[in-house]
């Protein structure tokens, strides 16, 4: 579970100040896919690593099932980092690495046995249907086929929570339905807590619980996707109702 309670973040100081988060309050539950909607610089990659720790909230908290990672000290942040899978819209792999070997990337830096590593890294690559891809180089690879290299990566230290910041933007309806039907796969299947961060309302629609549309560092409106279709005042519901032909 990730709980955000009052998470702020403000760059620069003085009258450069500008408050990118303010006072954000939300709860992924594990097994849930929380999507954050909202337009370029409302804040969602910010969001984005004020949770995976790239960046220090200026105040308020992040916890990830129960333990508040706002308040470690660099090396228990290091090991909180790994219980946090991230992936992001290019899928950062390395181009002189087979898929098998980008996956094994943690388990090596973990100082994991080579045996163990091969057997977690054909575990991982199977479960994101790569296991026939496992020699190839990215650029052997479709976007789609690269995006899940990338979300095996993110699985190999066996995270609780899931990241992922604009992972289907660019992609084809078809590769982003097959990303998809993965994360939800992995919801279910790992009881993962997922923060999906997209300016695509009908990816929303496709794979989220919940959702919450922040602008100018600011929720605006939240809810469960089913409540929000039924709701003919919810602004979100008007905004996920496919458009009729
Ligand atoms: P997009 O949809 O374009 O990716 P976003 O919602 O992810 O936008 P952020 O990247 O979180 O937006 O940026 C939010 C605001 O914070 C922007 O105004 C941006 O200029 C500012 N910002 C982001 N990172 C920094 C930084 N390291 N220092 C100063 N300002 C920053
Ligand atoms: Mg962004």
């Amino acid at each position: 579970m990730i709980s955000i309670e009052q998470l702020t973040k403000v760059y620069g100081h003085g009258d450069k100040a500008t408050v990118v988060l303010d006072r954000l309050d939300f709860r992924v539950d594990a097994g849930e896919i929380f999507a954050v909607v909202g337009p370029s610089g409302a804040g969602k990659s910010t969001l984005a690593q004020c949770v995976n720790l790239l960046e220090r909230p200026t105040s308020g908290s992040v916890l990830v099932n129960g333990e508040n990672l706002s308040q470690l000290g660099e090396r228990q942040l290091r090991a909180a980092r790994r219980r946090i899978g991230t992936i992001f819209q290019s899928d950062g792999l390395y181009s002189r690495r087979t898929a098998a070997q980008n996956v094994a990337l943690p388990l090596e830096y973990l100082g994991v046995t080579t045996a163990e590593a091969k057997r977690r890294v054909a575990e991982l690559l199977d479960r994101v249907g790569l296991s026939d891809r496992a020699g190839h180089y990215p650029h052997q690879l479709s976007g789609g086929q690269r995006q899940r290299v990338g979300i095996a990566r993110a699985l190999a230290l066996r995270p609780q929570v899931l990241l992922s910041d604009e992972a289907t933007s660019g992609l084809d309806p078809e590769s982003t339905a097959s990303i998809v039907s993965l994360l939800k796969e992995l919801r279910d299947d790992l009881d993962l807590s997922i923060l999906f961060i997209t300016h695509e309302m009908d990816t929303v629609l496709q794979v989220a619980d919940a959702v919450a549309r922040l602008d100018h560092g600011h929720i605006v409106e939240s809810g469960r996707i089913v409540d929000l279709l039924r709701d003919p005042a919810s602004a979100l519901g008007r905004a996920l109702r496919p458009a009729r032909p």
